[in-house]
């Protein structure tokens, strides 16, 4: 989009205060992920968790000039304002105004799985064929759709845009600003949201964004889903598509027969193709994009043209830890103006201090255009980066215009041979790359550890599941994320600066070290310290971190410690209460002494608190009962004696979920976040987070009466296949799990364990899956679910994930 910001308020009827010839190419609602100052506007958006108010300050630092909020909030005369009646109302009305006075065919996706992948794969399809925009990343909610709209651009032909619901009554709001020529609904699962009453309620709200379409195309696998569709859009061109054979296009033979070719009966034709990954949902993909470029017009041979050239895509930005304590970030999958917009965006959110761009040549159309990597460069210019490496003939022309350190190469593989690849030391490396320089061998040499066992941790459903548990509690409850124990195995410096930026009000570590290394590496937030050794009062004070105080004695050693550093203002501390677990705590009849204690030392009493012993056991309900009552009782006492009132807390996740009425003014969640609850239904609710992944080694046949492993614990009882896998004990698999005990996953069956674990390798059947050599291997994710494994190993998920070897890599995985 481009507008000035007078046409902004004239075009949605608001107010303008300041200059009305400002160009606005961009908006920003998020605060913290503007790249660039240039031609955007800081659009200050209200909701029922956030006030978007609270960030203008922080975006006129950045540089921001043209504010649209709801209320002018300050008076610096070099903003331009813009007063709006509702911010997302404005913006919707702007996006409806906007993709109404284009000229773009467009093609709206929606469904319960899949809308991203399919607009990916149909992106991929076409950017070749038309001028192609497509929502960002999975932007298509009630703010993400208005904003991929204002994306069009005036030389854009065919628009690809995904649109979610999540409640009753959004699509309308969303068909409002948004009207398809071509609509898609890809699959309907059979989860749906609590939102819905059920499943057919849900299949009407979806199917409301075809209201204007020409033609809808869609899974018909679903016999509500047909009637539907055929009832109320009759008159419209309908096409289907899934594997029942009824549906316009489908596969006609046995697909999982990995012998032969997928085939596709599209009408009254059919074609075939390869396909390396035949699970259901991205065959189903598949089909959906048949259906699409048929209904573009393509030829049956174009079509498997297209589908050949894709390749599988890798749509997440991968973060991995490299070697000389970098940070890489993996985005080379594609590169266009809008991709790298975003990267520099996502890049933000680490607060790394030293960044640096690994940056193409452009392959696409526009960049033949003089001005296009000029407009590349200046974004390149406000980013700060530390270095530049560029690697093409034709964006190493432009190293001249880069106002750092610049490196220019012909070719990916110069670079690596390269010294300053060598020296790239404690920094954030974005990969940014057209496919053919084949970037992602950068990553490769500097992955830290290179074999293929990884612990991968999905944050967005972390963020997730922490929401889950926030739906629950009241606004102004505060949350400490508990990340001891090296945040419970997954990494606790990426947790927790995912966690700051999200803005969790504390964060609970077991040892000061823990927290000295969390403020080493940046992080602000407050950290208690659940059980500070006595050695370690020093490093608590000298990083500003809050211990739990327990006892008198360590009461004394701390303050003993605060006198020889000479700390002059009140130090926050946090008294633990013994009210039931019998571990570590005050007693009701130590209170008066402590008040007095307190009140004679520079300390003050920053929360009271205590800890559950069986939230988590539905029989145990008067137990938790009795704790309650005596953390109410000792804590009130104690607050009487104090003067003044600290911060109490009590509930653990589980104790989030089951005693939700006392969470008095924080809680601490620690299991939840990773997807585990202990009460069904929000299980239901909850995204997985973490999955131990590795591949297969090695696949040998194996005759009747072999025997595998040490102790030839298992003998083939009939000819067999067994794999391979390179993680063991060492690794944090269980010896106890061999010998059929425990299974994993490979082509999404659960398959036995056979023999004995090693140390660091392990072997399974195979005998009744197509696995071959190199084939991923879940050990545990969906299925088997991370609950699952702790059964196999006869323990509970805290210590499977806490008992994963620092070798395993950890990857974090951001949308
Ligand atoms: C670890 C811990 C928690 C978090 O427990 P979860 O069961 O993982 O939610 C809460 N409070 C204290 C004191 C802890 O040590």
């Amino acid at each position: 989009m481009k507008y000035t910001t007078q046409e902004l308020a004239f075009f949605t009827n608001s107010e303008l205060i300041g200059n009305p010839k400002l160009i606005v190419k961009n908006l920003a609602f998020d605060s913290r992920s503007i790249y660039s100052s240039k031609n955007t506007a800081f659009i200050a958006i209200n909701s029922s968790k956030n006030s978007g108010e609270k960030y203008i300050e922080s975006t006129i630092e950045k540089g921001i000039e043209v504010i649209i909020a709801e209320k002018k909030t300050s008076d610096n005369p070099q903003i331009t304002w813009i007063i709006v009646k509702n911010s997302l109302q404005f913006l919707r009305q702007l996006a409806k105004y906007h993709f109404e006075n284009s000229y773009i065919k467009s093609i709206g996706i929606t469904g319960s799985n899949g809308k991203t992948i399919l607009k990916e794969w149909l992106y991929q399809s076409l950017w070749n064929e038309y001028q192609t925009v497509k929502s960002p990343k999975s932007f298509n909610s009630q703010i993400g759709l208005p904003l991929s709209l204002l994306q069009i651009n005036a030389k854009h032909e065919l628009g690809i845009f995904e649109v979610g619901i999540s409640k009753p009554n959004e699509m309308e709001l969303q068909e409002e600003i948004f009207h398809p020529n071509i609509g898609v609904l890809t699959y309907i699962g059979s989860a749906h949201s609590s939102n819905f009453e059920n499943e057919a309620e849900l299949i009407d709200e979806k199917i409301k964004l075809f209201k204007h379409s020409k033609t809808i195309i869609y899974n018909g696998d679903k016999e509500l889903v047909v009637n539907k569709i055929t009832n109320l859009h009759s008159s419209k061109k309908l096409i289907s598509f899934g594997f029942k054979s009824n549906n316009d296009i489908h596969i006609t033979n046995d697909y999982k027969n990995r012998q032969e070719l997928v085939k596709v009966k599209i009408f009254d034709d059919e074609i075939e193709f390869e396909a390396s990954t035949r699970d259901e949902a991205t065959l189903s993909n598949a089909l959906a994009l048949i259906s699409v470029l048929k209904e573009l017009g393509f030829s049956n041979s174009k079509i498997v043209e297209k589908i050949n050239a894709l390749r599988a895509i890798e749509m997440r930005l991968e973060a991995v830890e490299g070697v000389r304590n970098n940070l890489i970030i993996n985005d080379s999958y594609n590169l266009d103006l809008d991709s790298l917009k975003i990267a520099f965006q996502f890049i933000q959110e680490y607060n790394k201090p030293k960044k640096a761009l690994v940056l193409t040549d452009f392959v696409d159309s526009d960049s033949h255009n003089p001005s296009f990597y000029k407009e590349v460069i200046d974004l390149v210019n406000e980013q700060n980066f530390k270095q530049v490496f560029l690697i093409g003939t034709e964006i190493s022309n432009f190293a001249k215009d880069i106002k750092t350190n610049v490196f220019s190469f012909d070719s990916t593989s110069s670079f690596i041979e390269s010294k300053s690849f060598e020296e790239i030391d404690n920094q954030l490396i974005l990969l940014k790359g057209a496919r053919k320089f084949e970037v992602e061998r950068i990553k490769d040499i500097l992955e830290l550890r290179k074999h293929e066992t990884r612990l991968e941790v999905n944050l967005n459903a972390l963020l997730h599941n922490i929401n889950v548990h926030k739906s629950l509690l009241k606004p102004e409850t505060k949350m400490m994320a508990m990340v001891k124990a090296n945040a419970y195995g997954l990494g606790s410096f990426e947790i927790s600066e995912f966690l700051q930026h999200h803005h969790i009000d504390y964060l609970g570590v077991a040892v000061a070290d823990e927290g000295a290394d969390l403020r080493k590496k940046g992080i602000t937030t407050p950290i208690i310290v659940m059980n500070p050794e006595q050695h370690s009062y020093r490093t608590v004070i000298e990083y500003n971190l809050e211990p739990e105080i327990y006892s008198f004695r360590v009461l004394e050693l701390f303050c003993n410690e605060l006198k020889k550093l000479g700390v002059t203002e009140k130090y926050p501390i946090h008294i633990k209460l013994e009210t039931g677990m019998h571990r570590l705590g005050f007693k009701d009849d130590e209170i008066s002494q402590l008040a007095d204690f307190v009140a004679n030392n520079n300390i003050k009493v920053q929360s009271i608190f205590s800890h559950l012993a069986t939230a988590d056991m539905p029989d145990e309900k008067s137990y938790v009962e009795f704790q309650l009552e005596n953390f109410e009782k000792t804590s009130n006492k104690l607050i009487n004696l104090l003067g003044y009132q600290p911060i109490r807390h009590i509930l653990n996740s589980s104790g989030i979920l089951n005693y939700t009425d006392n969470q008095y003014d924080m809680v601490r969640i620690g299991i939840g976040m990773m997807g585990i609850a202990y009460n069904d239904e929000i299980q239901k609710k909850l995204q997985n987070t973490v999955s131990f992944k590795t591949v297969i080694s090695q696949i040998s046949n194996i005759n009747t009466g072999e025997t595998v492993g040490y102790g030839r614990r298992f003998k083939a009882e009939k000819e067999s296949k067994i794999a391979t896998i390179p993680v063991g004990y060492a690794d944090g698999i269980p010896r106890l799990i061999g010998n059929k005990i425990g299974k994993v996953n490979v082509q999404n069956q659960l398959i036995s364990i056979v023999g004995t674990v090693c140390m660091d390798m392990l072997m399974v059947d195979v005998s009744d899956v197509t696995a071959k050599e190199g084939d991923d291997v879940i050990i545990f994710s969906e299925k088997p679910s991370l609950i699952d494994f702790a059964n196999y190993c006869n323990t509970i998920p805290y210590e499977v994930l806490t008992s994963i070897s620092p070798r395993v890599k950890r990857v974090y995985i951001k949308d």
